[in-house]
């Protein structure tokens, strides 16, 4: 599998210069100039590591840190230019997993790139080892609810619950990111494949549609909860 790393760097040069040595390493690469487009597109792309640099026009790297860590758990690699900056780095708990002051030579930076991405591929190999994975599983339980992927059935109390088609596929898929946080983008990417663009509304409409269904008071629900701001979270 090729990784996919996330550069974001307002100077152009570093830009083009990181985003052509990653790709010359075999990695897959995606930019942003911006700290606003990086959330967008982190939030799109899914990489597998962001190499992060902390001054940016809009959002700064600090806020892109904080927000990134919230929704996912990708390495985060800041480039800091600045004593204060790596001060803040290190002493504020932004959630980078590591750092690098500029000027910094390539050979270090694809260095630390690898170590972290070798730290997450053991990381997802125990925890594969430990867990049998979603797809082996075909029935999944939280409490009275319970998905029967090979079915097709959603059940609560032991009653087949009348889902539409949609609403089933965002449950399927709320169920198999349970504790995660799924922005609206994310789900509308995921579920509806952005082929329907009715906007983030349309996710909103479906979560009520199936709170309906699944919450036992769907006015105050704890299976699926809000995360303002962002999106929802399947508890279980
Ligand atoms: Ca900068």
């Amino acid at each position: 599998m090729v990784e996919k790393i996330l550069v974001v760097e307002d100077e152009l040069v570093l830009r083009e210069t990181l985003t052509y040595n990653l790709k010359k390493q075999g990695y897959e690469v995606c930019a942003a100039a911006d700290g606003n487009t990086a959330v967008d597109l982190a939030r799109r792309e899914q990489p597998d590591l962001v190499v992060l640099d902390i001054m940016l026009p809009g959002l700064d790297g600090f806020e892109v840190c904080r927000v990134l860590r919230k929704e996912m758990n990708m390495p985060i690699l800041m480039l800091t230019a600045r004593a204060d900056e790596v001060d803040k780095v290190v002493g504020l708990e932004v959630g980078a997993d590591d750092y690098l002051t500029k000027p910094f030579s390539m050979r270090e930076l694809l260095a630390r790139i690898k170590a972290q991405l070798r730290r997450v591929r053991v990381l997802r190999e125990e925890f594969a080892a430990e867990t049998p994975s979603i797809s082996d599983k075909q029935v999944l339980r939280f409490g009275d609810l319970v998905l029967d992927l090979d079915r097709h059935e959603v059940k609560l109390e032991g009653e087949v619950l009348p889902l539409k088609p949609k609403e089933y596929e965002l449950f399927v898929y709320m169920a198999q990111h349970r504790g995660m946080v799924l922005p609206r983008e994310q789900l509308l990417e995921r579920v509806w494949d952005w082929a329907y663009t009715g906007g983030s509304r349309t996710v909103d409409v479906h979560i009520r549609w199936l709170r309906e269904k699944i919450e036992h008071d769907p006015a105050n629900p704890t299976r699926i909860v809000t995360v303002r701001g962002v999106g929802y979270l399947f508890e279980g």
